[in-house]
């Protein structure tokens, strides 16, 4: 009698939890409409009030912004069509379809190279060199933007729900005297563990520096990126009860990770990561810093040096990060995209540029 109720009451719990699944998916769905909306908005917005940029360049950004996010809401369980992150006032809806046929139609065949955020920073960060609280001041107004923003039913998105947003701004500085080069980069800014590490996969095989690459999948293993001395970090989190951006230590991932980096603030060792390896803002800000030292400079500033403590050259990184890792982390991306849909064939990846 009382196993037959112990059972009735276990199947009815399953049926609670799966309910509650259901409309968690639900919410999440909403949010992330409710988020690329706004983004959306804010973005075309602030590209129209730029003076400075030419129209081929705010064409550029505003095509790889709505793809990026037609992208994460068409691979979104359950999933979001283009149209419904545009609000259907003002023929708005027919004029992205005219304007930006691309995004609208390769959101399904192409892949993004950045999160929609990261797209944002690079915006916001172009031609910032040295002024990072220029650079925060912007970013904030810009994120006030987005939750103030109502939408056709004039609701307000709360700061904590919005779906793209990045914790950590990272501003990373090459620094000789004679060379200055500064970089930015965000943390994975896109909700959801799987599409995190999509994004990270992605950006392993196609988008960062191999030696970032290679470090990030080799995860625990100790292996590590030494850099040459004048290399400099920065990093900020955004506070959603602050509103601002506060300074933040390196989290003990990046600190091992990036050898030999002046960290500002220094690392915290009671800071414990519960992260991938690669979702951090240093990792981007550093891959595009190595990128661009790379086509300016003969002489390679840092070394990778692997968990017997041996040092590897360019080639050979490449190399080991295409034996150790181009399979398991091509495999991951095929899996995922699979199950969403997606049209995605490994041998031939589509990433996602503007013509
Ligand atoms: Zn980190």
């Amino acid at each position: 009698m009382n196993t037959q109720r112990n059972n009735a009451n276990h199947k009815q719990e399953e049926k609670e939890l799966q309910r509650d699944r259901i409309i968690d998916k639900e919410a999440q769905r909403v949010n992330l409409v409710k988020s690329g909306n706004r983004f959306i908005i804010a973005f075309m917005t602030a590209l129209s009030n730029d003076q400075k940029l030419s129209s081929e360049e705010k064409n550029n950004y505003m095509q790889r912004l709505l793809h990026a996010i037609f992208f994460l809401g068409y691979i979104n369980d359950p999933s979001v069509s283009p149209m419904e992150f545009i609000p259907s006032l003002n023929n708005l809806q027919e004029l992205i379809k005219t304007k930006f046929p691309e995004p609208c139609e390769k959101y399904k065949t192409h892949l993004p190279r950045q999160t929609p955020y990261s797209i944002l920073l690079e915006y916001i960060g172009r031609g910032m060199f040295n002024n990072n609280n220029e650079l925060m001041e912007q970013l904030v107004a810009f994120n006030k933007s987005l939750w103030q923003l109502g939408d056709e039913n004039g609701e307000t998105l709360v700061a904590n729900d919005f779906a793209f947003a990045a914790a950590v701004i990272a501003h990373s500085k090459y620094d000789d005297a004679k060379t200055s080069i500064v970089t930015y980069g965000a943390s994975m800014s896109c909700k959801g563990k799987d599409l995190r590490k999509l994004m990270i996969a992605i950006s392993t095989l196609h988008v960062w520096h191999k030696a970032i690459s290679y470090a990030v999948c080799c995860g625990n293993k100790q292996v590590k990126i030494k850099f040459r001395d004048h290399f400099y970090c920065n990093a900020y989190n955004f506070s959603t009860k602050e509103y601002a951006y506060i300074p933040v230590s390196p989290c003990s991932l990046c600190y091992c990770m990036y050898e030999n980096v002046t960290f500002h603030p220094e690392f915290n060792s009671n800071k414990y990561a519960s992260w991938a390896y690669g979702n951090c803002g240093e990792t981007e800000s550093f891959s595009k810093l190595l990128l661009l030292l790379e086509s300016s400079r003969n002489d390679p500033l840092f070394t990778v040096i692997d968990n017997k403590g041996v040092q590897l050259n360019g080639t050979e990184i490449e190399n080991r990060f295409n034996k150790e890792y181009k399979r398991s982390m091509t495999d991951y991306v095929n899996n995922i995209l699979k199950q969403r849909n997606f049209t995605f064939d490994p041998k031939a990846w589509q990433l996602f540029s503007p013509v």
